[in-house]
């Protein structure tokens, strides 16, 4: 039997978080701020390559995060970086908008059923704002209908935290249940005449829970409730898109949206965001004043055209299937022959892994501490992301160690 490396966090670690808190407040924050999740994570990473990552002490890890969604091919994937390095060679940032943007607008529009225009910014924060700006224009009207515990970015109207947020920010909220029609149409109902557009993302996948895919007559139900009111149906995009169906993630139930957010995977890992509409909601997207300093930046979109070529390949979804599958049965096996009963959910790219009975999510947490030690970066309580460079031999080797980790926090409970 091996024994578990040690728990400390590596010197170089110590110094950079010791540093960090005298210049970065509470030493990082948001989703990287590492302190919120476990003991023993790195918060400073060096390089990645393929799916392989090295953290500021040389300690390398077989990663099962994506840069927490981005990296969909694998980190420093050799095409994207030739379009990176290539771009970055005549300019990134211009005074004028780099043709590559009409390049890109013209491969997602060609590419998503539901867009007939594409609109580029940064982050997926930027993408839902915006769609939510057009749908008001649009229609004139105020009201949004979002999910319960939904996350569509960190900016005042749609963040889940309340520390800085005014009621006011939130005002015109309303919030259903996921997979919850008749939740939906009570929200719809208090709308009202002023029902601006409907929110929701292709599954239920917020933090801290099992995630749950689209019941499809929800998705049919949310449609018909935009299509009689008059509201904008707005599929936030960000997280899932690009891993379970390039053409949207709802084009396999046939309900289409009529503005699309995106951001996520789009680029592998470059900065970009994007929305993605019908013609109807052209004119409200053209008279909306939307910008940012960065928003045209040449590098980004070229990346994301690369991206999404190699994409349209055709491997790099189905190769993910395989590999999320061959993860999710192996520790399904592992779970079993350890003693435990866990609950994995969602689609194998996006995978999440819940033991019962953790309510407080000390088992899971240790779990992930384990794997963590033993040169896997997984999460304890935020899905996972699989991309297209996973090997069935890096997976085989992921669970060599996450067993390992199973083996640990067993011994550690006798
Ligand atoms: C990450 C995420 C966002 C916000 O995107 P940022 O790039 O972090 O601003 C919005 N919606 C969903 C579903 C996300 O997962």
């Amino acid at each position: 039997m091996t024994t578990a490396p040690a728990l400390a966090l590596g010197q170089q670690e110590t110094a950079l978080r010791d540093r960090a808190r005298r210049v970065i407040p509470g030493g990082m924050y948001g989703h990287m701020n590492v302190s919120a999740f476990s003991a023993v994570h790195p918060q400073f990473m060096v390089s990645g390559e393929g799916v392989r990552l090295t953290d500021a002490d040389g300690r390398e890890y077989l990663d099962l995060m994506c840069g927490w969604g981005p990296v969909v091919l694998g980190y420093r994937h050799p095409g994207v970086t030739a379009a990176i390095v290539e771009q970055l060679e005549r300019g990134d940032c211009l005074d004028g908008t780099s043709p590559v943007a009409v390049d890109y607008a013209e491969l997602l529009v060609d590419t998503v059923p539901s867009a007939d225009w594409a609109m580029f910014c940064k982050n997926g924060t930027d993408a839902t704002t915006i769609c939510v700006t057009t749908a008001r224009a649009a229609t004139g009207k105020r009201k949004l209908l979002v999910a319960n515990g939904a996350y569509h970015g960190a900016a005042p109207w749609c963040s889940l935290r309340g520390e800085g947020v005014t009621k006011e920010d939130q005002a015109h909220l309303i919030h259903y249940e996921y997979n919850d029609l008749a939740s939906a149409e009570r929200a719809a109902a208090e709308a009202g005449d002023d029902l601006a557009a409907v929110v929701v993302c292709p599954m239920r996948h917020d933090i801290k829970r099992d995630q749950e895919l689209v019941d499809p007559a929800f998705a049919r139900g949310l449609r018909a409730i935009a299509d009689r009111t008059g509201a904008a149906l707005i599929l936030d995009d960000v997280r899932c898109g690009h891993r379970l169906d390039l053409r949207g993630s709802w084009e396999p139930l046939g309900v289409r949206p009529d503005l699309t957010a995106w951001s996520k995977a789009l680029a592998n890992g470059q900065a970009l965001g994007a929305v993605t509409g019908i013609d109807s909601l052209r004119d409200g997207a053209k008279t909306i004043y939307v910008t940012g300093s960065f928003w045209y930046a040449a590098v980004p979109l070229a990346a994301g055209l690369a991206t999404l070529r190699e994409l349209r390949k055709g491997q790099a979804i189905p190769d993910m299937l395989r590999t999320g599958t061959r993860l999710r049965e192996g520790l399904a096996a592992q779970a079993a022959a350890h003693g435990y009963s866990v609950r994995q959910s969602g689609p194998v790219q996006m995978p999440v892994l819940y033991f019962d009975g953790d309510d407080d999510l000390s088992l899971g947490t240790a779990w992930a501490e384990a794997a963590v030690r033993r040169g896997v970066y997984l999460h304890p309580w935020h899905n996972w992301f699989l991309s297209a460079a996973h090997t069935d031999a890096d997976i085989d080797t992921i669970l060599e160690r996450t067993d390992e980790a199973f083996e640990d926090i067993r011994r550690a409970r006798r």
